[in-house]
């Protein structure tokens, strides 16, 4: 089974917790560790990694790509593609105003590359308007940065895990052609939408120029991302992770992970995707005073739902979910996550490799002995 190697529950097993902040905190599995032992190395620096090697060959087929780089982390793997793609100075990318890169990566493409971010609006699905893409490409004035490239994001996190529709990404290439852009996929988690849309990550992304995916969320690798695109895109990646510090020498123990990742880690998403819908309907049938979800939202692993209720703070309901209370006839404590953008009190779960099915029955129990709670306290100042 491609369950977890250390379990998720904390202290001495007083009570067990059930970790749902985020698919980053699973661990590799045991058949991970074995490969990682086991692996055969070289200096990658000097391309003579064969591990690393075979993942990125492994990582390009898959991907439908050229050649496919081995990086440390998400954030280096967009930032490298960015890089790459806007080559010329005063460049500009347009990238969706709830992008992992816009709000969460310290600004980098600016910071440290030069780059100038120019936002369109996400819309709630995780796509944003054609038009208003189209709008904001500049045309050729000496006052103005120069379009180079979109970003878009697959699945869209801060938007609740949503998966870009196919006909989306078409159009978008079409747009891209015609105004000679490149499209790169944040694909942190590109095999969640493959998996939700049942079909191999190649098909989604033959309408983009390159892709950054995480091995290291759902897919249960330890550490890494990989890179996909043309072979001088990817040989450019390749200065650039040196320059950033990321050019690691026997990192075939880390990559040994990375080959399960791909194919058993992606093999078993689905189980992710069925678990979290499992606790969104449960939810659904809760109390819709206290909570109110959006099952129609909930495509992938991710569930946000919003707290209505008044009578408690989203961090209380999220620290009720982690306490326990002797008097509950459940040893179980859940560790949740406020909501990325905080927007209409919403709080987030993640599914991931450690949370089985009967986890997912657990967890609802919960919820609905914390939602009781809550129901009571609004009763409560209401009487007052
Ligand atoms: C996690 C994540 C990243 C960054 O990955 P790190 O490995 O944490 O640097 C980028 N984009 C999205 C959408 C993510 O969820």
């Amino acid at each position: 089974m491609y369950q977890g190697g250390g379990s998720n529950s904390q202290g001495d097993g007083a009570v067990r917790v059930i970790d749902m902040r985020s698919d980053t905190i699973t661990k590799p599995t045991p058949a991970m560790r074995q490969a990682m032992a086991n692996a055969d190395v070289g200096d990658d620096v000097l391309g003579e990694d064969p591990t690393v090697n075979a993942l990125q060959e492994k990582a390009a087929k898959l991907l439908g790509m050229e050649a496919a780089l081995f990086v440390p982390s998400g954030t280096m793997g967009n930032f490298c593609s960015i890089m790459a793609h806007c080559w010329e100075r005063g460049s500009e990318m347009l990238l969706g105003d709830c992008a992992h890169i816009f709000i969460y990566e310290q600004g980098g493409s600016a910071q440290l590359g030069g780059i100038h971010p120019r936002t369109v609006r996400n819309k709630p699905d995780g796509t944003f308007d054609l038009e208003e893409v189209e709008s904001k490409v500049r045309t050729s004035d000496p006052h103005l940065p120069i379009t180079r490239l979109i970003c878009v994001e697959n699945t869209q996190n801060i938007c609740g895990g949503r998966v870009l529709p196919l006909s989306f990404l078409k159009e978008l290439r079409d747009l891209a052609d015609k105004h000679k852009l490149a499209v790169h996929m944040d694909g942190a988690r590109l095999m969640n939408a493959a998996a939700a849309l049942n079909v191999p990550p190649s098909e989604i992304l033959q309408y983009c120029d390159s892709v950054s995916m995480c091995l290291s969320k759902g897919l249960g690798a330890p550490v890494g991302s990989v890179i996909g695109g043309k072979k001088d895109f990817i040989a450019r990646c390749v200065r650039l992770r040196k320059v950033l510090g990321g050019g690691m020498r026997q990192s075939g123990v880390l990559a040994a992970a990375g080959l399960l990742a791909l194919t058993d880690g992606a093999a078993r998403l689905h189980q992710d995707h069925d678990n979290a819908r499992i606790i969104a309907e449960g939810i659904k049938r809760l109390d819709p005073s206290v909570l109110q979800i959006d099952l129609e939202a909930v495509q992938s692993n991710i569930i946000v739902f919003n707290l209505v209720s008044h009578a408690v703070t989203p961090n209380q309901f999220c620290e009720m979910l982690n306490t326990y209370d002797p008097k509950d006839d459940l040893d179980l404590n859940i560790r949740v996550s406020m909501s990325p953008t905080g927007f209409k009190r919403g709080i987030r779960c993640v599914t991931h490799l450690h949370i089985t099915a009967e986890d997912a029955q657990l967890v609802l129990k919960k919820f609905r002995i914390v939602i009781d709670r809550v129901a009571g306290m609004l009763g409560e100042s209401v009487d007052k």
